[in-house]
């Protein structure tokens, strides 16, 4: 696994610093929450790390290798949005094998990753089917396969249940729970929801305003505040 270095990193818009001066070091094998209201920055600092926006200053290194230095094909991030972002034109399969086809893994393997990161979401008796044929946790289940099915380093997930009902935001935590346990990928959750992040994290990084206020354990944070 992998471990997440932020040092001193903060990022600009104009005249609006969205990530002013943060710094954290995620361990490897952690699931650690980044905990704040809306604005506070959390999915810019999440996108500096999937290395879709450049950091205004500072640094960001996995396993002590600056992120530019990796090339983006060996960086080994698998990430979910909050809108899941599926293809609507293709299938469930090749929704989930998309990334794998990007990498060219040949057809044998791809099926059997496939199949694999279907049933690692309870999915593989819908492979066939459509986006819009599914419910809202369902695609959301389809959007966690096709981050898995390239087996991450990091698994970066930003407000990936914040568009479920509270049935499925439940069903959902205990699912991604016990992904952690079983896979030991290093995650970085983005979550504007305290009991999310009590219930799922190994670390809390409570943020506000640009910067980090706290970082505890969720009993440090919300029990011994
Ligand atoms: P959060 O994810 O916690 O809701 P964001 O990271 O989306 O917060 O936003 C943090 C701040 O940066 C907000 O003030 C937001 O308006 C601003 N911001 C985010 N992205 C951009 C952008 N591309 N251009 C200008 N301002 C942005
Ligand atoms: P979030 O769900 O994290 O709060 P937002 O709805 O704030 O996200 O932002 C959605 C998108 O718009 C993001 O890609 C963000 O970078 C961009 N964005 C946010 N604020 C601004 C802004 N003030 N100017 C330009 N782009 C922005």
């Amino acid at each position: 696994s992998t471990s997440v270095q932020i040092e001193h990193v903060t990022k600009r818009f104009g005249n609006t610093t969205a990530v002013n001066d943060v710094s954290l070091n995620i361990k490897s094998g952690e699931f650690m929450s980044l905990l704040g209201p809306s604005g506070c920055g959390k999915t810019t600092l999440l996108s500096m790390i999937l290395g879709i926006l450049d950091v205004t200053d500072g640094e960001i290194s996995f396993n002590a290798t600056r992120v530019d230095d990796i090339p983006m094909h060996k960086r080994d991030v698998g990430m979910v949005f909050q809108n899941y972002a599926l293809f609507p034109h293709m299938s469930i399969r090749n929704n989930v094998g998309f990334g794998l086809d990007m990498r060219k893994v040949p057809k044998k393997e791809r099926e059997k990753r496939v199949e694999d990161a279907l049933s690692l979401v309870q999915l593989e008796t819908l492979a066939e089917r459509y986006p819009k044929q599914l419910s809202g946790g369902q695609q959301q289940r389809v959007a966690l396969a096709r981050a898995l099915v390239v087996r991450p380093k990091v698994l970066l997930l930003d407000e990936p249940l914040s568009n479920l009902d509270a049935k499925l935001r439940k069903e959902m935590r205990i699912q991604l729970k016990r992904l952690h346990q079983d896979l030991g990928i290093t995650t970085i959750y983005v979550t504007h929801d305290q009991e999310e992040a009590l219930s799922l994290s190994t670390q809390v990084a409570v943020m506000s305003q640009g910067v980090v206020q706290q970082i505890g354990t969720p009993q440090e944070i919300f029990l011994h505040p």
